[in-house]
């Protein structure tokens, strides 16, 4: 009962002294990983990002950010990694900042086939940019021919840039 109790009190604390996330990506850059030690190991625990999310908001005393545009980033570049001394939270910028700096940074179109497969990646990319098919053709409807031809030279670039 006493236990309870105490737990009771303890997540209460942790409640109330939580910082807004939505506030807290506002203080720099700096400031957000003043917490980062890369002396220490990586530590892998299993899980995925949201319980990493998890651990660094209590580490860090901030709720848990529910907006896509707060990443959780690794500064170890070790994707598994739990060790909340590597973790931080960033934005999208930063994250492809840290990324490229690492050659880790996967070009929109490769991470699109990832996810989606090729066929849905160009389904997606000829809803999307509707530009990309040549000024010249702009607004008007692409024949299946062009169509064709347009997806053909897609995946001819991304053959030729796997080798
Ligand atoms: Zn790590």
């Amino acid at each position: 009962m006493v236990d309870t109790l105490i737990i009771v009190l303890f997540v209460f604390t942790i409640f109330i002294c939580m910082k807004d996330i939505n506030e807290y990506i506002k203080e720099s850059y700096t400031e957000r990983i003043a917490h980062l030690d890369l002396e220490s190991e990586c530590v892998e625990i299993g899980g995925n990002s949201t319980a990493f999310k998890g651990l660094l908001s209590y580490v860090l005393g901030v709720t848990i950010p529910k907006s896509s545009k707060i990443l959780l980033c690794h500064k170890c570049h070790n994707g598994k990694c739990s060790n909340p001394k590597h973790l931080y939270y960033g934005t999208p910028k930063e994250n492809l900042e840290d990324q490229k700096e690492n050659g880790t940074w996967i070009p929109v179109w490769e991470r699109m086939i990832q996810k989606y497969g090729y066929e849905g990646a160009c389904k997606i990319n000829s809803k999307g940019n509707k530009a990309a098919g040549g000024l010249a053709n702009k607004g008007k409807p692409k024949s299946e021919n062009h169509k064709k031809r347009i997806a053909d030279a897609i995946k001819k670039k991304w053959e030729d840039s796997k080798k």
